[in-house]
């Protein structure tokens, strides 16, 4: 075949398959869109796992009437004016990109009351087309609706699990968001019940305890640190400076066969970061049993321009400075910890 330019419409589909994969990665783009408006109470409603629908509805700044037909709009951001502004992005989005890949993939209709707007807006969008807008009676904030998704791509419908599996993964990306912000309320209804739900009162323990059950919650040991090692100097020692580690480790004899319960947050971020589990894990050098995980909740916040956030399609990685650095300063927060409980 010559080489030829796609038509818009394959295009906005091959896009939104990087970072629409699942209902489950729909719901981790609108919960961080109602965490960047500031929401502090966010509501995530399913039906069949999210396959046919999934709502976030949030209490956050809202979209002001005359800005909506922008936000579903490619490379369309309120959170960085340019490239120079992501070394020092505190939202969580920053690429314009969900909205409308989510929107090129499904039918979502949205509402929104800006504050201190005497009313609201609402908009619908088919596979990427506008097929309703108005304005709208609503409350503060921001409800999105994604239904029937990948109705238009039935070759990303084929890899859909059962919805049971789909909304098992929906409530593991609300638990998730609910240990990284434990001052922000979440709730998620399944089929129209209550699954799971936070209060946002801001105790860390009280979302472990929600979450992985009121044993364990007792069964953590808290973890803070911060600044770089008062030992050596140097580079390391700038590039840690700014490392503040805080949240929960598990004791030793509370342990899991597998590491999906242990979360790590950088800047707000759930992230993965292989070399970083490590060092938690290695803190606890011989006290676990081979093939056996500690459960850990770690926050680790550090100055956003030794971070580079935009390594990964679905921003589940992030770059370090220097990862070795905090890799070692995360190892004694946790060794701290533990030996503090289990000295040797
Ligand atoms: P990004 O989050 O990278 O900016 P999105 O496509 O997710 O891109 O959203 C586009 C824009 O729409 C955002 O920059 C924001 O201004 C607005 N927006 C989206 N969701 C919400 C929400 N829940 N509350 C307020 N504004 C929102
Ligand atoms: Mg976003």
């Amino acid at each position: 075949m010559p080489i030829r330019l796609l038509d818009a419409d394959s295009a906005a589909k091959i896009a939104a398959g990087e970072v629409v994969e699942r209902p489950a990665s729909a719901a981790k783009e609108l919960i961080e869109n109602a965490i960047d408006a500031g929401a502090t109470d966010i509501r995530v409603d399913l039906r069949d796992g999210g396959l046919s629908l999934l709502r976030v509805v949030d209490n956050g700044c809202g979209i002001p009437s005359d800005e909506l037909g922008l936000a579903f709009e490619r490379h369309a951001t309120s959170k960085i004016g340019s490239i120079d502004d992501l070394a020092t992005v505190a939202t969580l989005g920053f690429r314009g990109e969900a909205l409308p890949s989510i929107a090129a993939v499904a039918q979502v209709s949205l509402a929104s009351r800006a504050e201190g707007a005497a009313s609201g807006c609402h908009m619908q969008v088919h596979g990427g087309q506008i097929v309703e807008q108005g304005s709208a009676g609503c409350p503060p904030g921001t409800s999105v609706s994604v239904r029937e998704l990948f109705f238009n791509t039935p070759a990303r419908r084929k890899f859909l699990k059962t919805p049971l599996a789909e909304g098992g993964q929906v409530t593991r990306v609300v638990g998730q968001f609910a240990l990284a912000y434990p001052g922000i309320g979440f709730s998620l209804t399944a089929d129209g019940k209550t699954v799971f739900q936070s209060s946002g009162r801001g105790q860390l323990l009280d979302v472990v305890a929600r979450l992985y059950g009121p044993e364990v919650a007792r069964g953590m040991l808290p973890v803070e640190l911060s600044g770089a090692d008062p030992g050596p100097s140097g580079r390391a020692a700038a590039e840690t400076a700014s490392l503040v580690v805080r949240g929960c480790v598990s004791q030793p004899s509370l342990s899991r066969s597998s590491r999906a319960q242990l979360s790590l947050f950088v800047n707000g971020r759930c992230i993965q970061a292989r070399g970083l589990l490590h060092a938690i894990e290695e803190a606890y050098a011989s006290l676990l049993m081979v093939g056996r995980h500690p459960l850990a909740v770690l926050h680790l916040s550090l100055d956003p321009s030794l971070l580079d956030v935009n390594v990964h399609p679905a921003k589940a990685e992030v770059k370090f400075a220097n990862e070795r650095a905090v890799a070692s300063r995360l190892h004694q927060a946790v060794h701290a910890a533990v030996a503090r409980y289990a000295p040797v």
